[in-house]
């Protein structure tokens, strides 16, 4: 079995991580960790889970496997390099970090201990996208020349605390959602962006000089050209995920979601085509993927370098929402 340890009484884990790590057949929770003794206590017997612990030694020194980070932004670094130092497996919420190096430094110590770092970018495993991937590598739409992601949602108001109040803890819309949509495009391109030029705003939810909107222009190396909407503030915008080709066009809607589903369309020069597709739950494969890759079985569905690379596109974002300038790609894996 994969005994788990749970750093961060979280929202996600409630919603998502804790139901996904028990579907799987040889899946366990052995522990939580909450810096408040109150909110770990709380949480295991809200969750089932039989110890609730405050501090990372306690949970480390624990005999758990892995761990699933899911604390705010700020301390995913130091809670992953003190797990990997004691031997467990590490998947971690996005961002990884805060900056792209400390994700790199993470990279490197994963690697070097042998240990298996995923980074926990869920649409990579919802089966609408790797559709889209597969109709992309099988050329049905010719040579891919444009995608457009539209990812701006309502958060809602129970999220509503750190991610519009903290930058110290990387709040911000970019590091929320433009991290799942760089992931997102390279994943369904097979494709890596190397420049991006974006504009932010403060539509009226996000304080602190965070930005709860953003809407970003990717190069990437084949000269495909994209566009994402990543936002805070739009209860009725609904999602989409779309790749133009020399061939065809996938259109896809109702798939930049946390649920599986969605519709995916396949447009060309025959007529117009639904791509069929499993609707296994997103979180519970990814799951499955991690279990495989601890036992040998290859790699969790996005790794720490794939976490990387949509830290460091995320950080360009901000980047060049700031100077106003195109800022250049460089995950420097
Ligand atoms: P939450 O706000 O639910 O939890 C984050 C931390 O906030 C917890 O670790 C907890 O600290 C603290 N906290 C929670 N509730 C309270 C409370 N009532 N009072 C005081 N502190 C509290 O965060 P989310 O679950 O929304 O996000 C956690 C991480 O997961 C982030 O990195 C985020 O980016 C990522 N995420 C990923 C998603 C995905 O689909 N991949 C979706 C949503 C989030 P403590 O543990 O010390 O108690």
């Amino acid at each position: 079995s994969v005994k788990w340890g749970l750093i961060g009484a979280s929202a996600i884990a409630r919603q998502f991580m804790i139901n996904a790590i028990r579907a799987q057949a040889d899946g366990k929770i052995a522990a939580v960790m909450s810096s408040s003794p109150e909110r770990a206590q709380a949480y295991a017997v809200e969750n089932n889970i039989p110890l609730a612990v405050s501090t990372l030694d306690e949970l480390l020194g624990e005999d758990v496997d892995a761990v699933y980070i899911s604390t705010t932004n700020e301390l995913h670094l130091e809670q992953a390099l003190a797990a990997i130092e004691a031997g467990k497996h590490v998947l971690c919420e996005k961002p990884l970090a805060l900056a792209s190096a400390d994700a790199r430094r993470m990279v490197a110590a994963a690697r070097d201990a042998g240990i298996v770092l995923g980074t926990n970018h869920h649409l990579r495993n919802a089966g609408a996208h790797r559709a889209m991937r597969e109709a992309v590598a099988a050329g049905r739409i010719g040579r891919p020349i444009a995608a457009r992601v539209f990812h701006s949602v309502y958060l809602p108001e129970n999220l509503q605390g750190w991610r519009i109040t903290k930058p110290e803890a990387g709040g911000g819309v970019v590091l929320d959602i433009t991290v799942h949509d760089a992931d997102t495009l390279r994943f369904v391109l097979g494709d890596d962006p190397v420049e991006v030029s974006a504009f932010t705003q403060a539509a009226g939810m996000a304080g602190g000089g965070l930005e709860d909107g953003a809407m970003c222009i990717w190069r990437f190396k084949s000269g495909l050209i994209a566009q994402s909407h990543e936002g805070f503030t739009t209860k009725f915008a609904g999602t989409g995920f779309e790749v133009h080709g020399s061939q065809g066009s996938l259109i896809a809607s109702d798939v930049m979601t946390q649920r599986p589903g969605g519709l995916v369309l396949l447009r060309t020069a025959e007529g117009e085509e639904q791509l069929s597709f499993d609707h296994e739950d997103l979180y519970v494969r990814s799951v499955r993927q991690f279990h495989a890759a601890i036992h040998g079985g290859g790699q969790p569905a996005a790794t720490g370098e794939d976490g990387v690379w949509s830290l460091a596109s995320a950080e360009a974002a901000l980047q060049s929402a700031n100077s106003g300038k195109a800022v250049k790609i460089d995950p420097k894996l």
